[in-house]
């Protein structure tokens, strides 16, 4: 019992003592404002995970931990890993959708760019309608399409 405090406090510790250090080796990322967000926080997570792990494994190898106290460790540990792997993977591939949802933006608005590009501005009362009109959106006047740079 008291080992098994003992294995809990340590653990602790480690995760106080090594979140920290992953924390300041990701400081670089940081310089690229991109996102440290739920992904790289979940990965820091997950590896702080297995590193527990490893260190528990080798403690149970030099006999520190009783096998109850290790196998109800290791469960933890690998059901909180299975949690992370989990989270991330859902997070991956949302972001996947985001990036082919991105290109088809970014083709369609190259495509758009070969176009010649006509815009709707209304002669009467300079209102600038955003989709392609007969008619002004804002005082109902007749537009015709004006080609831009033209
Ligand atoms: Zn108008």
């Amino acid at each position: 019992m008291l080992l098994g405090i003992t294995v809990l406090i340590s653990t602790a510790l480690l995760v106080f003592v090594v979140a920290p250090l992953l924390a300041t080796s990701s400081a670089g990322e940081q310089a690229v404002p991109v996102d440290v967000t739920p992904l790289i926080d979940l990965k820091r997570r997950r590896l702080v995970v297995y590193e527990n792990m490893q260190d528990l494994d080798f403690e149970y190898k030099s006999g520190k931990i009783a096998p109850n106290d290790y196998q109800s460790l290791r469960e933890n540990y690998t059901r909180e890993a299975a949690h992370l792997m989990a989270a991330t993977k859902e997070l991956e591939l949302s972001r996947e959708d985001d990036a082919l949802i991105e290109r088809e933006v970014a083709a369609r608005r190259s495509q758009r760019r070969l176009q010649p590009t006509e815009e709707y501005v209304c002669s009467k009362c300079g209102f600038e309608n955003p989709l392609p009109v007969k008619f002004c959106g804002e005082c109902g006047a007749p537009v015709s399409p004006r080609v831009r740079g033209g």
